[in-house]
């Protein structure tokens, strides 16, 4: 049953209740307090405002304090950093790495950079990421595993990478993909750049592949401006990873002397000072985005054309953006719905336009079956997540 003009203004009166009084809700908006002002004029006053400076090192302390993982390397933005996580797992030209076809362009783009191809795989209904069991399946029939690693039978090249991603900040199966990984000898990346604050099993995302990248976009739940970092347990991968988003260069030497063709991916000190004071306010916005995905939750408990969608079993996601689905996946409901929350100056979002559909990516390798992303483009309405929206609500 779809749902008819009444139902949808109906809907559309309860989503306004919980964004307030404001002529205009974003979809997520960053947080500024006194701390970013007080760092941030800090790092004016003592000049050191571009790719040097304490609050870099601070940053990456804090990072490495909050999420557990060994080592941060912060870099301008997500994508460069997802783009290091490739070259530090070894990815070369004509190897395939496994993507899912849901998600951010960023994780596609990344790996072409690397001048791999992307194969697009589907994702699971209940963590919106790359699904373990599907992905199973899929590769016992196109892959042929050899001595030096998976190869897809089809086109001949090697897979050797999987990246999943954590959508809108809920983990994946990460014990599943895990057992995948190691059953097809592939290296796993997690683009966690949605992630922050979100924990599978008690151990938070990023701390399950070999790397992992993190982004401070500014509608991500911390922003630095903008900016991204590497993760790693791996001291080997994270000095490489120092060295290659700092062009290379061999420490030490008087003269620029540089040992590789690098990148110049570092994050300058002035949107780390922005960023170490967004981190430390981040517990607090944690528990106010939960606050508000109750709020969501409770409010649209009882309809039956769509659901709220919760956090995976055992995991603890950050709600980055909450999640509106149509139980019955219409694409016509859900711009009708989003072009009526737009009227009414509420920013909605449908989900990202899938990988195969790009016109990019329309040759590139996928599985047969892309029913789940297909149906969730289709159902999927990102809602106001701001945590400030929780004031209205007490
Ligand atoms: C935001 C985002 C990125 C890239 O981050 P930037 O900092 O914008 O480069 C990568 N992957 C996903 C899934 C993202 O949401």
């Amino acid at each position: 049953m779809t749902m008819d003009d009444k139902q949808l203004n109906h809907l559309l009166s309860s989503i306004k209740q919980i964004c307030g009084d404001n002529s205009i809700t974003p979809l997520h908006e960053p947080t500024i307090g006194q701390l970013e002002k007080q760092y941030v004029q800090d790092c004016l006053d003592s000049g050191w405002i571009s790719s040097a400076g304490k609050y870099v090192d601070d940053f990456e302390k804090s990072l490495q304090n909050y999420t557990g993982v060994k080592y941060a390397i912060a870099t301008v933005n997500g994508t460069s950093a997802l783009h290091i996580c490739l070259l530090l797992a070894g990815v070369k030209a004509n190897e395939e790495v496994l993507i899912p076809n849901l998600t951010f362009i960023a994780t596609a783009n990344a790996v072409c950079y690397t001048s791999a191809i992307p194969h697009l795989i589907d994702v699971s209904m209940d963590t919106l990421g790359v699904d373990p069991v599907k992905l199973r399946i899929y590769l016992e029939d196109i892959g042929e595993l050899r001595l030096d690693g998976l190869y897809n039978k089809n086109t001949g090249n090697k897979i050797s990478t999987l990246i999943v991603m954590h959508t809108y900040g809920h983990p994946c199966d990460m014990d599943e993909l895990l057992i995948v990984c190691k059953k097809f000898n592939l290296k796993l990346i997690e683009d966690a750049a949605e992630s922050l604050g979100s924990f599978y099993h008690g151990k938070h995302t990023g701390q399950f592949g070999e790397s992992a990248a993190l982004s401070f976009n500014g509608n991500k739940i911390i922003s630095s401006g903008g900016g991204g970092a590497i993760l790693t347990n791996n001291s080997e991968l994270a000095a490489k990873a120092k060295h290659l988003t700092t062009t290379a260069k061999i420490p030490g030497t008087i003269s620029s002397e540089h040992d590789y063709i690098a990148y110049n991916y570092r994050l300058p000190n002035i949107n780390a000072a922005l960023g170490l004071a967004q981190i430390e306010s981040l517990p607090n916005k944690l528990v106010n985005k939960r606050l508000l995905a109750k709020k969501y939750q409770q409010t649209f408990a009882s309809e039956n054309h769509l659901k709220i969608f919760e956090e995976p079993k055992n995991c603890r996601s950050n709600y980055w953006l909450n999640l509106l689905l149509l139980n019955k996946p219409c694409r016509a409901t859900r711009d009708k719905l989003i072009t009526k929350c737009q009227e009414i100056g509420i920013y909605t979002r449908p989900v990202w336009g899938l990988m195969h559909r790009q016109v990019m990516f329309h040759q590139n390798p996928h599985m047969p079956n892309l029913e789940i992303s297909e149906r969730l483009f289709d159902s999927i309405i990102c809602l106001p997540s701001s945590p400030q929206l929780i004031s209205h609500n007490e």
